[in-house]
């Protein structure tokens, strides 16, 4: 907390003796309203209209000064204020007030019997300890000149007048006075201790509520983040789905042959090691089928590329059809070669395939003037089946079905050739 204003506190106490006034004027002016019926048969009543005129000035002075104060209260509320000169006009209120009651006092001790003066002494004691609250809010010195001024001269004259019952009365008055003063001190203290707490709450307050403005204004800042963070944080998500997917359909089509719309080389390469190490750990059978189609060259020097490229999807597709369990692998090995994967299938069961495979091909009935076997197109294959050990390499299955191949060429073509069992 920062520390006290010494200046805001001393504005707090003026106001505070400020709020006293109504009270400590209406107090005077009942007083003196007294005062003026009990003497204004027993003594010089030109007297008694003049004193009632100046307590009337003076208590006029001090309702303006009350009226001032307040008006200018309202204006500069809020801003640091020298308060000073309003606490001299203040206190110069105290001294016009102070000053009429001992003049009053002084008069009825001179014209009066003692009995009739006695009145004013106890009002003089009254005004005194009533004052205590409006005065000590300014200050125990106020207190001292306001009490000092109204009972100090009569207490004076009554102690030297030398008649035991004024003596006394005097005795009174500056006993009161003395007591009321050593009290003073402390309750101003007390008044002041009580409206700096009033100060201290005020400025604890004031520095919560700018606490709690910052807090709520971080507040706002982090569910700002927040939002903003979550928002990227979904956009991030959709670009790495997006990311993803495309990923996936660029694998997909880098393992796509572009003619013949099955899976490539690169598909078999990976697809074949899969299926390899699958088979080592299961210790099940693996075929492979290699399948060439014969006389291509001069399929293509007869027909034409373009006429060789339909004969190449032609035959793709049909091979494709008739391997179709899960995990059978139709792929375009190169060329005009073709590599089928079949797991969990035997020797004889791939043979078997193969030669539907050959026949399919056969009744595409693709013509083939070229072809030195038939007048259609034909494919060579190669078969070759194992269950996989640890010495053996995939290569070797590999190998042996490119032989298989190569002898069905060699013995003219058209048919299937089985590597036998290993
Ligand atoms: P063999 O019976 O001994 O297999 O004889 P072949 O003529 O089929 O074999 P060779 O290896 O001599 O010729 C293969 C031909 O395949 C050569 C090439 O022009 C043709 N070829 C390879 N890829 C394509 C292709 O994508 N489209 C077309 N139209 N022809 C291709
Ligand atoms: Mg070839
Ligand atoms: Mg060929």
């Amino acid at each position: 907390m920062s520390p006290l204003d010494a200046r805001y506190l001393r504005r707090k106490l003026l106001e505070a003796q400020h709020e006293q006034t109504p009270v400590a004027l209406c107090g005077g002016a009942f007083v003196s309203a007294c005062a003026g019926g009990y003497y204004w048969w027993l003594t010089q009543q030109a007297f008694y209209v003049y004193w009632l005129l100046a307590a009337a000035l003076v208590i006029l002075s001090r309702l303006s000064l009350y009226l001032c104060f307040a008006a200018w209260r309202r204006d500069q509320n809020g801003k640091a204020l020298e308060s000073a000169s309003w606490r001299h006009l203040h206190v110069a209120g105290f001294v016009a007030a102070a000053l009429s009651w001992a003049i009053i006092g002084l008069y009825v001790e001179y014209s009066l019997p003692f009995a009739d003066a006695a009145f004013i002494y106890v009002c003089l004691a009254g005004m005194v300890a009533g004052s205590v609250v409006s005065t000590a809010s300014v200050s125990p010195r106020m207190f001292l000149i306001f009490s000092a001024i109204t009972l100090l001269p009569v207490a004076l004259v009554l102690l030297m007048s030398l008649e035991p019952q004024k003596m006394a009365m005097g005795l009174v008055s500056a006993g009161f006075f003395v007591f009321s003063l050593r009290s003073i001190y402390r309750i101003a203290d007390i008044f002041e201790g009580f409206v700096a707490s009033g100060v201290v709450n005020e400025q604890l307050l004031r520095e919560l509520r700018q606490e709690q403005r910052q807090v709520l204004k971080l507040n706002e800042q982090l569910r700002e983040d927040i939002e903003m963070r979550s928002r990227t944080e979904l956009q991030l998500r959709a670009q790495k789905q997006r990311a993803e997917s495309l990923a996936e359909k660029l694998y997909a089509l880098s393992s796509i042959d572009g003619l013949t719309e099955i899976p490539n080389r690169r598909y078999f390469d990976e697809h074949f090691a899969e299926e390899w190490s699958r088979a080592l750990r299961a210790q099940s059978v693996l075929s492979l089928i290699i399948c060439d189609i014969d006389y291509f060259k001069d399929f293509n020097d007869h027909y034409g590329h373009l006429m060789g490229d339909d004969c190449l999807r032609a035959v793709a597709s049909t091979l494709d059809l008739h391997a179709r369990r899960a995990g059978d692998a139709v792929t375009r090995f190169g060329g005009e070669e073709f590599a089928i994967i079949l797991p969990g299938i035997g020797l004889q069961e791939a043979c078997l395939l193969a030669e539907q495979m050959r026949e399919a091909v056969l009744a595409l009935g693709i013509m083939h003037a070229a072809s030195k076997v038939s007048e259609r197109v034909t494919i060579s294959m190669g078969v070759a089946c194992t269950i996989p050990s640890q010495e053996a390499l995939a290569e070797g299955l590999l190998r042996r079905a490119d032989e298989a191949l190569y002898r069905a060429k060699h013995r003219g073509r058209n048919q299937v050739v089985s590597a036998g069992a290993v």
